[in-house]
C-alpha cells in the first residue's frame, strides 16, 4: 500500500476486551455499508439504525437515551442549542393558519421567533400572563396548536401551573411544549405532568462547564419524534459527536453539582431577603416567588439561578456594584461552575404582566466556588449598591 493512500485507510484494531466507562466520541458524515442492497435500503434501519452522520452516531444516541430515561419518555432529539429546541418544536408543529401562545416570562428570544419570523409565515402568536394556570381555556381558539410553557420563567422566575395547563390543552386537542432548562429532568419531569414536548437547553446544567451550546427535545409520542425528525432532515440540524460527549460528561456530575449549587443558592436567597437595597427575592422556593405553592407541590427542589430584585432609589448603581465583584463573573448562559451574575432588562420584554421598570433585576446562577468567599463577593457588590 503507497504511504498516500495508507494515510487515509486506517488500521482495523481489535475492540475485544477493551470496555470504558467513557461514551467513545464516534464522528462521522459517511457510514459505510457491508453491500450495494444494505445501501439500498438503508432507509429502512428504523429509528435506531444508522445511516447518516447527520441523522445519529453511537454518541449522540447515548446521550438521547439517558435524556429519554430521565425524562421518561420514549425518544428524544438533539439539537444544536436550547433556541433551537424550541424553534424546531415550534417549526415541526405549527402551520400558516395556526396560533401558538407563549407566556409573558418567556426566554426573549422565543418571543423573537414568534413576533420576527413565524408571524410573516402566517403564524400568529399571543402572549398569556405565566400565572394563568387553568385560566389558559380562556385564550384557546379554533387555530390554536400549541401552547409554549418554561417553568419558572427566565429571569422573572414564575413557575407556572405546568399540570393544570397541560390538562386543559390535552381537552382542546391543543399540544404543550416545557422548556424545563431550569429544573434539568432531575427536579421536575414535564411529560409526567401532561406535556408533549419537554426541552431542554443542555448548554446550561448538563453541559455544566460553560464550554458547549446543545438542546433537547424528549417526546413520548412517536408520530411527534417523527414529525420532529422530519424538520431536522430537511434543515439539515444535526449536532456534533464532541459536543453530546462532553454533554455525557457533564450529565454525570450534573446531580452533585446542582444539589450543591441548590443548597447555597437557597441559603444566599433567603439572606439577601433582609438586604435594605433588595426589595424582593425571586427563588420559587421562597414565598416571594410567584408560582411558590405550585413549585413546592411539583418539584423536587431548585437549582441555583435566581433573582434579586433592586429598590428604585439603588437602581442607578448596579453597574457600578457590578464592578466591585471578583469572583462572579458577568454574563448569561448560565449553570457552569463558574457563578454568574447579570443585570436584566425586563420591562422591555413585557406586554402582559408589567414590570415596574425603576425596578432593577440581577440574575444570579450560583457556581462550585467556595460559598463563604462567594457570599463575601456578593457583599462587596451590596455595599457598593450602597446598602450593606
Ligand atoms: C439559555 C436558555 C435557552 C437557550 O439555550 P441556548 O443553548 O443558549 O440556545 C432557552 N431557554 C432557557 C430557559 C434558557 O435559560
Amino acid at each position: 500500500m503507497h504511504d498516500l493512500t495508507r494515510c487515509v485507510q486506517h488500521p482495523t484494531v481489535s475492540h475485544d476486551g477493551f470496555s470504558s466507562l467513557a461514551v467513545p466520541t464516534f464522528r462521522a458524515s459517511t457510514i459505510v455499508y457491508s453491500d450495494p442492497q444494505a445501501f439500498a435500503h438503508r432507509a429502512e434501519r428504523g429509528l435506531d439504525g444508522y445511516t447518516y452522520g447527520l441523522h445519529g452516531t453511537p454518541t449522540t444516541r447515548t446521550l438521547e437515551a439517558q435524556l429519554t430515561a430521565l425524562h421518561g419518555g420514549e425518544r428524544t432529539v438533539l439539537v444544536p442549542s436550547g433556541q433551537a429546541a424550541v424553534a424546531v418544536t415550534m417549526i415541526a408543529v405549527l402551520k400558516p393558519g395556526d396560533k401558538v401562545l407563549i407566556p409573558d416570562h418567556v426566554y426573549p428570544p422565543v418571543r423573537d421567533l414568534c413576533a420576527n419570523y413565524l408571524a410573516s409565515r402566517g403564524i400568529s402568536y399571543a402572549v398569556y400572563d405565566p400565572l394563568i394556570g387553568a385560566g389558559i381555556a380562556d385564550l384557546i381558539d379554533a387555530s390554536t396548536k400549541l401552547i409554549w410553557l418554561e417553568s419558572p420563567g427566565s429571569g422573572t422566575m414564575e413557575v407556572q401551573d405546568v399540570a393544570a395547563i397541560a390538562a386543559v390543552a390535552k381537552a382542546r386537542g391543543v399540544l404543550t411544549g416545557c422548556d424545563n432548562t431550569w429544573a434539568s429532568p432531575l427536579l421536575f419531569k414535564p411529560l409526567a405532568h401532561g406535556v408533549d414536548f419537554a426541552i431542554e437547553a443542555l448548554t446550561k446544567y448538563v453541559g455544566g462547564h460553560s464550554d458547549l451550546l446543545l438542546g433537547s427535545i424528549t417526546v413520548k409520542d412517536l408520530a411527534l419524534h417523527s414529525a420532529l425528525k422530519q424538520v431536522l432532515g430537511v434543515l439539515g440540524i444535526g449536532v456534533s459527536p464532541d459536543e453530546a460527549a462532553l454533554a455525557l460528561r457533564g450529565i454525570e456530575t450534573m446531580g452533585v453539582r446542582i444539589a450543591h449549587s441548590g443548597r447555597v443558592a437557597r441559603d444566599f436567597a433567603e439572606r439577601l431577603q433582609s438586604v435594605p437595597a433588595v426589595a424582593r427575592v425571586l427563588h420559587p422556593a421562597l414565598p416571594s416567588c410567584p408560582g411558590h405553592e405550585i413549585f413546592a407541590r411539583d418539584y423536587t427542589g431548585a437549582s441555583a439561578v435566581f433573582s434579586i430584585v433592586i429598590r428604585p432609589e439603588f437602581t442607578a448603581r448596579i453597574p457600578v456594584a457590578l464592578g466591585h465583584l471578583r469572583l462572579f463573573a458577568i454574563g448569561a448562559s448560565w449553570g457552569g461552575t463558574h457563578s454568574l451574575i447579570a443585570p436584566m432588562d425586563v420591562a422591555a420584554s413585557r406586554t402582559v404582566r408589567p414590570w415596574n421598570p425603576v425596578e432593577g433585576l440581577v440574575r444570579l446562577s450560583i457556581g462550585l466556588e467556595e460559598p463563604n468567599e462567594l457570599w463575601e463577593d456578593l457583599t462587596r457588590f451590596l455595599a457598593a449598591l450602597g446598602s450593606g
